[in-house]
């Protein structure tokens, strides 16, 4: 990618009348482009057609135009879930899930192509982070996908591959465009940021003045299991972590979910569930417990149906407000960073 080129697609009203007007043109053709961009959702510049031919020449030469190329898709037959591979300018790939629910349609994103985060049962950790995705990459995927299936998506979670507090700011403009009323207008509170619990960024997002629903993925209630599962807990303890969340909660009255993937004979026993009970009490929160997705490399096996039910008992009866993710599309290809994985190889 020719980064010393302006990228058109990352940057709000502000910039683009900055850069419109560098080239001698009137303020109003910046709206006119940006709602071309996020609002009609252009996938090149030659659908502009309100934008003189000359200029248009202009932006083909001048700028990058993010547009991402559909590489693959796959449909479910048994719930209308939807999986994109996407290929970026530079070649990389990443993947996001289109699903429909009876609130509205969903669309999960990916944030960074790979990850560093290492997480010991997780797909996209295996080869490491390549680059974090731009803003205009982190939209693509949900405007490629909207004018794929032609309708409304009403709810985006970045809960795809990688990690989201670790691309920041461009989390942050892709949050403001996202939901800006010049673009597609998206719901703060429908967005979800899901993060491994990197505390100093959940702190900055508290500060932001946002909305948007923070999601914890926490899957043990102990230090030492936690340190195990996820390498980050290193870095940050439980306490820290919950003490972060509560701060979020305060400022932005979003109750937290924390993301509970359940690992046979991990973290999946009754004195598991005891501890998550203990850890969360009296808490405004929600857990979701996800039955793992097993990837092969990983040697992780999802728990019998049996103990999910037991472990979701035991939490509901602590008086925790508690589901289990129900699983969408599970006649196409298998979760969490597999098909680009597969892909690549
Ligand atoms: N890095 C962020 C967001 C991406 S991962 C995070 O950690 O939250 C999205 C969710 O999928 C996380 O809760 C993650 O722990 C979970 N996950 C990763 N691999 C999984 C697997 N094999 N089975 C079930 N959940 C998995």
């Amino acid at each position: 990618m020719e980064m010393h080129k302006p990228e058109l697609k990352s940057m709000n009203l502000k910039e683009l009348t900055a850069f419109v007007t560098e080239y001698g043109q009137k303020p109003f053709r910046a709206k006119q482009l940006f709602l071309w961009m996020h609002k009609k959702l252009a996938a090149s510049v030659d659908e502009m057609t309100d934008i003189s031919a000359a200029f248009r020449e202009t932006i083909k030469n001048e700028c990058v135009y993010t547009a991402l190329k559909q590489e693959n898709v796959q449909l479910s037959k048994a719930d209308g879930t939807r999986k994109y591979l996407f290929r970026l300018d530079d070649g990389n790939l990443i993947e996001s899930v289109f699903m429909r629910y009876k609130t509205g349609n969903s669309v999960c994103i990916s944030s960074q192509a790979g990850c560093r985060m290492g997480c010991k049962f997780c797909a996209s950790a295996i080869n490491g982070l390549e680059r974090n995705l731009l803003p205009s990459e982190l939209l693509e995927q949900v405007y490629r996908i909207s004018q794929d299936v032609n309708e409304r998506i009403s709810h985006v979670v970045v809960m795809g591959t990688g990690e989201p507090l670790d691309n920041y700011d461009n989390l942050l403009r892709f949050i403001e465009l996202l939901c800006g009323e010049d673009g597609l207008h998206i719901s703060q509170r429908n967005v979800t940021v899901s993060t491994c619990g990197i505390v100093p960024r959940i702190l900055d997002l508290a500060n932001e003045n946002l909305s948007v629903t923070l999601a914890l993925s926490l899957h043990a209630a102990d230090q030492k299991k936690r340190e195990e599962l996820m390498p980050i807990a290193f870095r940050y303890g439980l306490f820290d972590i919950l003490t972060a969340c509560q701060y979020y909660f305060e400022k932005t009255g979003r109750r937290i979910t924390f993301e509970y993937a359940l690992f046979a004979g991990i973290n999946d026993s009754m004195e598991d569930a005891a501890g998550l009970a203990r850890l969360l009490s009296g808490k405004n929160c929600h857990v979701n417990l996800i039955p793992v997705n097993p990837v092969k490399e990983r040697g992780f096996a999802r728990p019998d149906r049996e103990t999910v039910q037991a472990f979701y008992g035991c939490l509901q009866k602590s008086g925790i407000n508690v589901t289990i993710r129900r699983e969408m599309g599970s006649d196409i290809d298998a979760a969490c960073g597999q098909l680009r994985k597969r892909y690549m190889e």
